[in-house]
């Protein structure tokens, strides 16, 4: 397309015109803006995200080398250098970048330029022969495995042969005359595997060099992170042309990344790394170990300064936290590059709360920020020392938090197929540097563990945006790929040994050490929940059945329990024995005994938990399961028996016959569509009558120490009005008989579970008998599908891989079907009663795709299991804010004077 450009310059005299990421990609867009801010950026000039389109559509467009040409002109004038002048060549680097952030997965090419005839002129210009030297060799090398797709490992293998025991970025460190003979092996390197000399022209190296830009935008390891990350393979990558400037040219020159906050822990401190006399790609790809940003501090300090005053300058301009890259040579600072940085869940939380509190950012954007799934991993398990804390073997960079115990795999492909395997254990992937290749085995392992590389290896980063736990830089380790072992000292792990990672310290462990839950407090996750609480529309309720869930619950600002599971109460070994007894009783009489002794036991806990949640409602579900639930296994009940009778102990013969009679007459074919729910209330009235005693004389009893709260009493498993309102009816007698025992009422709420279809397809008729209803959205998906909660995994495997279903309906609410019953029940009840409260409570009510879909309907409250309410409250706000929550509003009929049928008067 004539007159479109592909081409922006950034640098003194360049235009300030604002151009989009998109088109510059993330890398070329922080140059530009650094440039506008006055900062010291090497100039340079971008060629945009088009270009590339273009070239992966039609190939290079026709006006782009002019283009080019025309802005080397304009930076080889800004510079004072020439392409062509061998006495003072101007070199650049050829830089990837698209408008999303993929560390490490394109390839970039430093000293663009250098050549067999300008390495004497470059030498001259300021710098010396040794740093000419290197800079071409390192050139040679990156070229030809980038650009001519030379295997690294051969140029390796040429350092190797010419300098054993040197690392192969460890050539600034070698005599001007090795340096020469390293030039000529990798020269011969690359005419021995393309049968070609290396390109010694400048044009030549750069128009390679573009290209080949583009062209890693397929390479295998950038596709493989797109997939894994969403990101679309149109976008295309921007490439950055840019003026070197030289880290390697000695002891007062270097590279460093940093962070302005803690990537992994979101402490407000400057992080980073620094390595002196060494080129960028030095620190990125892991091969050297560098010292800390404080050594800067100590070796430059009017350098580090500089560097602190430019990147906090960054973050608040960003109002965001920056991953930046810096060069010096010869003490004078240059940024190369800034980004939003990658950072663990735990940082996110702290840093957002921090922002917001030093008003850098509003207490919206704090909770906008954080993506609902991610916090889970703040809450990931720990390594447990209870018993002790055995002696490390190794500690290396805690690069992201976390911990991860697994098998020691010794490279990606182990980690692959050991994952794949069908009895997988977890892995730790362990190899000696991180590269960016590793990125396969890092998805599949559990953790991972380097030898070499600072927490700023792209490995490092990767790992962190998986929210994987990462340790790096353990230089104890010694890893023989022979032996196939991992040894540290006197100690030797095998391949296929257990091995712990602290992810928080950085400490390795040998062997199996036992996994706990995380804290139970994180301060900055509370801060931020509390905002996100007030920020939303809706509650989110715990599913919580002992006062210790619905203490958590409360410390993460659950507004009540959505869902008492009372059955769970009943399992406790001083209590199954009453339960039993009321299973088996054979007459009335009897079970009202068994019931009698449960009552007070019950009580009891409602007690608790009425305190543990004042003064937010708390939803009780009458008993619920089959009760052959409560007893043994038949077999495990026969066995009893027949030991019984070997032993003559006639009393247990005669007990233990009766349980096996009472199991037998109790065994159901179907028994998820059995004897269970609401049915159980209509055969035994009087289990309802104790739970309903237990409930509101626990209401009443607390009331009168000073706490508030809001007994709701639900039913589960409706099916339709005529059961509702024959149990509403035994629930208003018990509660009368307990009013009127005690001399006064309270407000309680009577209220259903929809979780049969029939109920949601019948809703309209269960309002005149309930103040509040609950989907159970587990047996209702159960019930809609057919599919059996228990028994379906192994199908819906196929389902799944097949695509006939996008995701499981157990995890994610299957609108179409689940969701239009849902929708329809509420249309229906709001139209008899819009005072009528709904909310959810099946595991769905912690999946934020299921909560967006929920907000739309306008429901009052989703219930989870503690551990997931801070996805479900930062999902809540969200949706809010986004606006993506339905104000169902009351009708003005029902704005004044209409009392709902709550309390029951004494
Ligand atoms: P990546 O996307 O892998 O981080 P970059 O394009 O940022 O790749 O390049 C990697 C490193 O190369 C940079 O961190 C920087 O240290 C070095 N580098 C890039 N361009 C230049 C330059 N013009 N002068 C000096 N060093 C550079
Ligand atoms: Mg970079
Ligand atoms: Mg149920």
């Amino acid at each position: 397309m004539a007159g479109e450009r592909y081409v922006y310059r950034f640098g003194a005299g360049a235009s300030s015109d604002h151009v989009s990421r998109e088109l510059l990609g993330n890398k070329g867009s922080g140059l530009v803006e650094m440039t506008r801010l006055s900062m010291p950026v090497p100039p340079g000039f971008v060629i945009s995200t088009q270009a590339c389109r273009h070239y992966m559509e039609s190939g290079l467009p026709a006006q782009l080398e002019t283009e080019i040409h025309e802005a080397l002109r304009w930076l080889e004038k800004a510079m004072g250098r020439d392409f062509d002048d061998a006495a003072n060549p101007l070199l650049v680097s050829v830089r990837s970048g698209a408008a999303v952030s993929m560390p490490g997965m394109m390839d970039t090419i430093l000293n663009v330029g250098l050549t067999q005839s300008n390495l004497a002129g470059f030498a001259q210009q300021g710098r010396t022969m040794t740093v000419a030297l290197d800079s071409y060799r390192r050139l040679i090398q990156m070229f030809g495995s980038v650009v001519l797709g030379v295997p690294r490992s051969t140029f390796k293998e040429a350092m190797d042969h010419a300098h054993p025991g040197h690392d192969e970025a460890d050539g600034a460190q070698l005599s001007d005359s090795s340096l020469q003979t390293l030039v000529e092996d990798f020269r011969a390197v690359v005419l021995r595997s393309t049968g070609g000399p290396f390109p010694d022209n400048a044009r030549e190296q750069l128009r390679l060099a573009v290209q080949a830009v583009f062209a890693s935008w397929n390479n295998e390891r950038a596709v493989y992170y797109r997939s894994l990350n969403g990101i679309s393979a149109h976008l295309g990558t921007a490439v950055v042309v840019q003026a070197m400037v030289m880290g390697n040219s000695g002891a007062e020159s270097g590279t460093g990344v940093g962070f302005t906050r803690d990537p992994s822990l979101g402490t407000r401190k400057l992080f980073g790394e620094f390595l002196a006399n060494a080129q960028g790609e030095d620190i990125v790809a892991g091969t050297r170990t560098p010292s800390p940003l404080s050594s800067l501090e100590r070796t430059m300090p009017e350098v580090f300064a500089e560097l602190t005053s430019t990147v906090e300058l960054l973050e608040r301009h960003y109002r965001d936290v920056q991953d930046f890259e810096f060069t010096v040579e010869n003490r004078k600072l240059f940024l190369l590059q800034t980004r939003s940085a990658k950072r663990s869940a735990t940082a996110a939380v702290r840093i957002a709360v921090d922002m917001a509190n030093e008003g850098l950012i509003s207490r919206k954007e704090a909770v906008a920020r954080i993506a609902p799934a991610s916090v889970s991993e703040i809450l990931a398990p720990q390594l447990d020392f209870a018993s002790g804390t055995p002696n490390p073997i190794a500690t290396g960079i805690a690069a992201s938090a976390g911990a991860a115990v697994g098998r020691i795999v010794l490279s990606s492909q182990e980690a692959v197929h050991a994952a794949a395997s069908p009895h997988a254990e977890p892995v730790i992937l362990v190899t000696g540097e991180t590269t960016a290749d590793d990125i396969h085995g890092m998805a599949a392992a559990a953790g991972l563990l380097t030898a070499h590389g600072g927490a700023t290896s792209h490995a490092a980063v990767v790992a962190r945006g998986m929210g994987k736990c990462c340790i790096t830089g353990a230089t104890a380790l010694t890893i023989d790929l022979a032996r196939r072992t991992v040894s540290a000292g006197d100690v030797v792990l095998r391949a296929g040994d257990w091995l712990s990672l602290d992810g928080s310290t950085g400490r390795v462990f040998p062997g199996k050490l036992p996994l706990r839950p995380a804290a139970d407090r994180n301060e900055a996750l509370e801060t931020l929940l509390q905002w996100a609480e007030e920020l939303s529309a809706f509650d989110v309720r715990a599913n919580a059945d002992t006062p210790q869930d619905a203490l958590r619950a409360r410390a993460m600002q659950a507004r009540g329990i959505g869902l008492c599971r009372t059955e769970h109460m009943f399992f406790a070994p001083a209590r199954l024995p009453h339960m039993q007894a009321m299973i088996l009783a054979s007459n009335l009489a009897d079970r009202i005994v068994a019931l009698d002794k449960l009552l007070p036991i019950q009580q009891r806990d409602f007690e608790d938990l009425f305190r543990a949640m004042a003064p937010y409602p708390v939803t009780i579900r009458l008993l619920d399961p089959p009760l052959h639930e409560f007893l043994p296994a038949l077999s495990e009940a026969e066995a009893r028996l027949s030991t019984a009778r070997r032993t003559e102990e006639y009393d247990a013969v005669h007990h233990l016959s009766a349980v096996c009679e009472r199991i037998k007459s109790l065994t159901e074919a179907n028994p998820m569509m059995g004897h269970r729910g609401c049915r159980l209330s209509i055969s035994y009235p009087e289990i309802l009558e104790m739970q309903v005693k237990a409930i509101l004389q626990a209401a009443l009893h607390i009331a009168a120490e000073g706490y508030e709260t809001v007994p709701e009493i639900m039913v589960p498993l409706v099916a339709g009005p005529e059961e509702m309102s024959w149990i509403r009816q035994q629930i208003e007698a018990a509660a009368e008989q307990v009013f009127a025992a005690a001399g006064h009422s309270i407000l309680y709420r009577i209220g259903t579970m929809i979780e049969l279809p029939r109920a949601a397809v019948c809703a309209g008729s269960l309002a005149p008998y309930v103040d509040f209803v609950s989907f159970g959205t587990n047996d209702l998906t159960q019930m809609t599908f057919g599919f059996s909660r228990d028994d379906s995994s192994g199908f819906l495997a196929h389902y799944l891989e097949k695509g006939i279903l996008k995701s499981d309906p157990f995890i994610t609410i299957d609108e179409a079907g689940v969701g239009s019953l849902i929708r329809m029940a509420l249309a229906q009840i709001r139209a008899e009663n819009p005072l009528i409260k709904a909310g959810i409570c099946g595991e769905h009510g912690g999946d934020p795709a299921s909560i967006e879909f929920f907000a739309s309907l306008g429901i009052d409250y989703v219930s989870c299991s503690p551990m997931r309410i801070p996805t479900a409250q930062l999902a809540a706000a969200q949706c809010t804010l986004s606006g993506r929550y339905d104000d169902f509003e009351l009708p003005a009929s029902h704005l004044t004077g209409v009392a709902s049928i709550q309390p029951t008067p004494a």
